[in-house]
């Protein structure tokens, strides 16, 4: 079997599963436990933070271990959410004391603003939508070129007073591109507005010093560095007051109650350590095969398109559309000869609708079904790559023919 979707999930590795093996049996006390086995766990969760704060490139405070991905995205985009818009309600509040009390329809009026991208994770679109239902916050989603690339003039010229939070992928799920974090949050910093950027994807390919990208609010997951599933965390600069999500005994200084979980967190800071002393040769190993995948399968498959950036793509990411097949045919047919990929993405597989990226991105609904993607870890080898594109070509001939992609007007 070749597995190629390590954007869903990467195999834990033997190195992160020793180092959390002590903290899965000896050493399995409560981390609030006053008593020598409590205290023992909270070393452990003290230590594992130092580790990811060093790879981060920021304070251990500033570190808040979570269940993984959707829980930092959520923590992060609700948060700084509902705490931006209670620091704009006391704001208009001051500015009508100012003006002696004008009364409330001379008000601006205007909803705390919430500006994301179209090619989100669900984790972030789905939290701005509740915001938006529940609370009255405004959504404004910055569309993408065709490569899923996000402009950053777009992104700066959407930023109004009222704008508490930007929050834009460090690369995407399904194609794999690269946004320019670094120069959109140099805008939001001018502007005064915080900017968070979900790095899931990112974490076991590009740098991560929050310094250097200039963000606030940074969120990872286990389980795409070889953790087991159920880890992650959320860098918070400064630990400004953050609204939790998650009510309860006040662990996590307050902004993420539940008991920890220690094994966890020392498997991520684990799993973050290799992956930032690994990265550059796993990049340079990664990305030569991927181009060779690529160069393979558009050979082999004529009409076949591929999708995202041509340059500014992680490095185990390789996407296409087969228009004129079913993506979902072609994976079937991977999978019988001993292929596992994805269609776009694990969280969107099963579902009819086509790829809201793709469609994002300026494809048509129909070319937007045919999609497949090809994720893997720095452990691929040169075999399968090349096994896997034969068996791609294969899998393609066997579900139909090739109709020539149509990009939306
Ligand atoms: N954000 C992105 C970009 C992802 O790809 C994923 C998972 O695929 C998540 C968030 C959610 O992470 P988790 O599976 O740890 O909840």
């Amino acid at each position: 079997m070749i597995y190629l979707d390590a954007a869903a999930t990467a195999p834990p590795r033997r190195e992160v599963l020793e180092a959390m093996w002590p903290y899965l049996t000896t050493e399995f006390g409560n981390p609030s436990s006053s008593h020598s086995a409590g205290e023992s766990a909270a070393r452990a969760l003290e230590e594992a933070r130092e580790t990811a704060a060093a790879v981060l490139g920021c304070r251990p405070g500033e570190i808040i271990f979570t269940s993984g991905g959707t829980e930092a995205d959520n923590l992060a985009v609700k948060g700084l959410a509902l705490t931006g818009m209670d620091r704009l309600d006391r704001m208009d509040r001051l500015d009508r004391l100012d003006r002696l009390e004008r009364p409330a329809h001379e008000r601006s009026g205007a909803s705390p603003q919430l500006v994301s991208t179209a090619v989100e994770h669900p984790a972030v679109l789905e939290s701005l939508d509740y915001l938006r239902r529940r609370h009255g916050f405004r959504v404004m989603l910055l569309p993408v070129d065709e490569t899923g690339m996000v402009d950053p003039e777009e992104a700066a010229a959407a930023l109004t007073p009222e704008t508490v939070l930007c929050s834009v992928m460090y690369a995407n799920n399904e194609v794999g591109t690269i946004q320019p974090v670094g120069e959109i949050a140099a805008r939001c910093r001018a502007a005064g507005v915080p900017f968070h950027t979900d790095a899931v994807q990112a974490g076991g390919w590009l740098d991560l010093d929050v310094g250097t990208l200039g963000v606030d609010a940074l969120s990872l997951s286990g389980h795409k560095l070889g953790t087991p599933k159920g880890i992650g965390l959320l860098y918070l600069r400064g630990a400004p007051p953050l609204e939790p999500v998650m009510h309860g005994g006040g662990q996590e200084r307050g902004r993420r109650s539940g008991t920890e979980n220690v094994a966890g967190a020392v498997g991520m800071a684990a799993a973050l350590a290799l992956a930032a002393a690994e990265r550059d040769d796993a990049a340079r190993h990664a990305s030569a095969l991927r181009n060779r995948l690529i160069d393979a399968v558009l050979r082999g498959v004529p009409g076949a398109l591929l999708t995202g950036h041509g340059t500014e793509r992680l490095p185990g990411h390789a996407s296409f559309c087969f228009p004129g097949t079913s993506g979902e045919a072609v994976l079937l047919e991977l999978e019988r000869a001993g292929v596992l990929c994805s269609s776009g993405s694990a969280c969107a597989a099963g579902s009819d609708e086509p790829s809201a990226v793709l469609t994002a991105m300026g494809l048509d609904r129909e070319t937007a079904q045919t999609a497949v993607r090809f994720t893997f870890t720095a452990a691929i080898r040169e075999g399968d790559v090349d096994r896997a594109a034969q068996e791609v070509v294969a899998a393609v001939a066997a579900v139909g023919g090739l109709a020539p992609a149509r990009l939306r007007a």
